[in-house]
């Protein structure tokens, strides 16, 4: 199923208490949603520059409930983050995403697999726990899950994070910090947290080739994460000018439509080891 298709739930209420409705009937549908099995799993590749590979993906999560159809997680995500549900969710995320990686792996496909963990979740204590067992129950190798945190998580708690982050690191897992270059980071708190990479935010990207300033940040942003031996995605390359500006800053790492949208699983596999294959050759 393409996305282009699916229908978009939109709130068209006005009033407060309309929406409040809204708010708790969308609640009631995500309880349900996990029970019944409504959310998966999609997954945008992530295309390595320099050696033309497909070497991770992002796990993006989807919604079709029966009737209101597809629902956006930029819709529900917020709802699920307000109400607590986002835990059960998180935790369903963590061991969908790392049992695909796993299957991946097995296959023969090493695809690091980046999970989206809400501000929320990280703050919640067990979810080191959480880390660790779904690692276990679904036997990925370590260095096989990154954790994706927004920029305002990490740098919202200072020392706190640095300390939990940490822990991860210890673990084997990745970090990268998602979003970057739209919260309020001071650049000399950045270099204290244990991290592997930087995702340069869409907005930056969109107009790149138009917008001076746009482009003045990107070339920062590049230069400040190899001083500091950091990796750098570049989210949401859209077209061919754009990967061209972006290579010539030196960006390794691409994600966006140009490559590929988010896939199914099977229609992931298929685009690593067919189409991506065979246009790189
Ligand atoms: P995000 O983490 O910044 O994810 C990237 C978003 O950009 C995704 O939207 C992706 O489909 C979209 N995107 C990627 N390449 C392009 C491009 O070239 N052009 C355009 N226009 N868009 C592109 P999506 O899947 O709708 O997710 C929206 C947001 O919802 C995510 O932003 C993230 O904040 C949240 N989200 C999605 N899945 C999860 C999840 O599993 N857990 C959590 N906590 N949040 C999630
Ligand atoms: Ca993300
Ligand atoms: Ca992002
Ligand atoms: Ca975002």
């Amino acid at each position: 199923a393409k996305e282009g298709g699916r229908r978009t739930f939109k709130y068209y209420s006005n009033t407060l208490n309309d929406r409040a409705l809204e708010r708790l009937q969308l609640e009631e549908y995500m309880r349900a949603a996990l029970q019944n099995d409504e959310f998966e799993l999609y997954y945008q590749p992530q295309v390595d520059l320099k050696t033309n590979e497909i070497t991770k993906a992002e796990a993006l999560l989807r919604w079709t409930h029966p009737e209101l159809g597809f629902v956006s997680p930029a819709d529900f995500i917020p709802i699920a983050e307000e109400s607590g549900i986002i835990i059960e969710l998180g935790d369903w995320i963590l061991q969908e995403a790392c049992f695909q990686a796993r299957e991946w792996h097995e296959a023969g496909l090493d695809i690091r697999v980046s999970v989206n963990v809400s501000s929320v979740q990280f703050k919640q204590t067990n979810l080191v726990d959480n880390v660790k067992n779904a690692l276990e129950l679904s036997e990925l190798p370590k260095h096989l899950l990154e954790l994706e945190l927004t920029e305002s998580a990490v740098m919202s708690d200072v020392e706190d994070n640095i300390g939990r982050l940490q822990m991860f690191k210890d673990m084997g897992i990745r970090i990268a910090v998602d979003d970057f270059g739209t919260g309020y980071s001071s650049l000399s708190y950045l270099k204290k947290f244990p991290i592997d990479t930087l995702k340069i935010d869409r907005s930056f990207i969109m107009d790149i080739d138009t917008n001076e300033n746009d482009a003045a940040i990107v070339k920062a942003i590049m230069l400040l994460a190899d001083t500091m031996q950091l990796n750098v995605v570049a989210e949401g390359v859209e077209t061919l000018e754009q990967l061209r500006i972006i290579d010539n800053y030196g960006a390794q790492y691409i994600q966006g439509y140009f490559f590929s949208r988010p896939l199914p699983p099977a229609e992931f596999t298929k685009f690593v080891t067919e189409e991506f294959a065979e246009k790189s050759t």
